[in-house]
């Protein structure tokens, strides 16, 4: 074994990429890289809102103790 366990399976609703990273400290793709641009890079942070799973800096932020959240998920509020 080196390194964590990877799992390159879709993503899942029943088993989110949260649930992944958490209870089997898997590392996961990046679903915006993996949906956009047809790419797989590893993460082992996931998005608070949507619990799927993005590349920190660049497809989401995890801003120091606040909770992290991907780009999809951080638009502007709806704001009327
Ligand atoms: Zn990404
Ligand atoms: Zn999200």
């Amino acid at each position: 074994m080196s390194g964590p366990p990877v799992d390159l399976g879709p993503f899942d609703p029943n088993n989110t990429d949260r649930d992944k990273i958490m209870s089997a400290g898997a590392w996961v793709p990046c679903r915006i890289c993996e949906e956009v641009f047809l790419r797989v890079r590893l993460t082992a942070r996931y998005c608070n809102t949507c619990s799927r799973a993005f590349c920190e800096g660049e497809h989401g932020s995890f801003a120091g103790r606040g909770p992290a959240v991907c780009v999809q998920c951080h638009r502007p509020a709806n704001r009327p």
